[in-house]
């Protein structure tokens, strides 16, 4: 069984902020700002590809309605959402799970470095993924 479905199964303790029959979320246990919250289907999907739509639907949903209490109660002025979708993506746990981070300004968390396409690189994109 994996961390979270021990957490689901109520086997380890969480710091619970929301609960329905389909959805848990609870505070990460290192937050990158307080308040950063982890969302998961209690059934276990190990990424995006393996949830069925309507469950993935309903998950976003709750996304939605957790991060507007985030904001709510927390005073946080915005946040950021991510999933780590595979192992190479930084998924350390293999069971689905949105990351709502809080944000504030000054808080000196940058995103992920970027750079810049090189000259036809981005038409060779387009072509693989629309042929
Ligand atoms: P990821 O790299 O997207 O798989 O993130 C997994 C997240 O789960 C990390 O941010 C961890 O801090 C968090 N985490 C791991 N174990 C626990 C736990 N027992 N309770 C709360 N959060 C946890
Ligand atoms: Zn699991």
């Amino acid at each position: 069984m994996c961390i979270f479905c021990k957490i689901v199964a109520g086997e380890i303790p969480a710091n619970k902020v929301y609960e329905d029959e389909n959805t848990l979320a609870f505070l990460d246990i290192k937050p990158v700002n307080p308040g950063h919250t982890l969302v998961i289907p209690k059934k276990h999907y190990q990424n995006l590809e393996k949830i069925p739509e309507q469950e993935l639907s309903f998950l976003i949903l709750m996304v939605k309605k957790i991060g507007a209490q985030l904001k709510d109660k927390l005073k946080v002025e915005g946040y950021a959402i991510s999933a780590n979708n595979d192992l190479v993506a930084g998924q350390i746990v293999p069971h689905l799970h949105f990351h709502i981070i809080p944000r504030h300004e000054g808080d000196g968390h940058e995103p992920w470095s970027r750079r810049e396409y090189a000259p036809g690189e981005a038409e060779e994109i387009l072509k693989k993924l629309k042929g």
